[in-house]
């Protein structure tokens, strides 16, 4: 997110946008700090941005993996169960 600004040494308006801690002015060429609080909430930007990627994978590891997982037990009973009572039929008529 861009943040306009007043360069401190020449007045002409910059444009911050949240990269680093200075930005050079493009009238007098000078290293100009933007405001505080721009430089603050570009910073907590970037920290929020990064924090959305592990929730998200954090999500992904407490809820889907164990869902998929779940799943896939569910199969595989519900195949045993199927070869259980085929292998009991199958030993019913063995057995006559
Ligand atoms: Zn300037």
């Amino acid at each position: 997110m861009a943040s306009r600004f007043k360069c401190p040494n020449c007045g002409a308006p910059n444009t911050y946008k949240g990269e680093g801690d200075t930005v050079q002015c493009k009238y007098c060429g000078s290293e100009v700090r933007p405001p505080e609080e721009m430089v603050t909430k570009a910073t907590v930007e970037r920290v929020s941005s990064k924090a959305k990627v592990w929730i998200i994978l954090f999500i992904v590891v407490v809820f889907v993996l164990p869902t998929c997982i779940g799943f896939g037990g569910t199969l595989i009973g519900i195949a045993a169960s199927i070869l259980g009572v085929l292998a009991s039929i199958f030993a019913s008529f063995i057995g006559g």
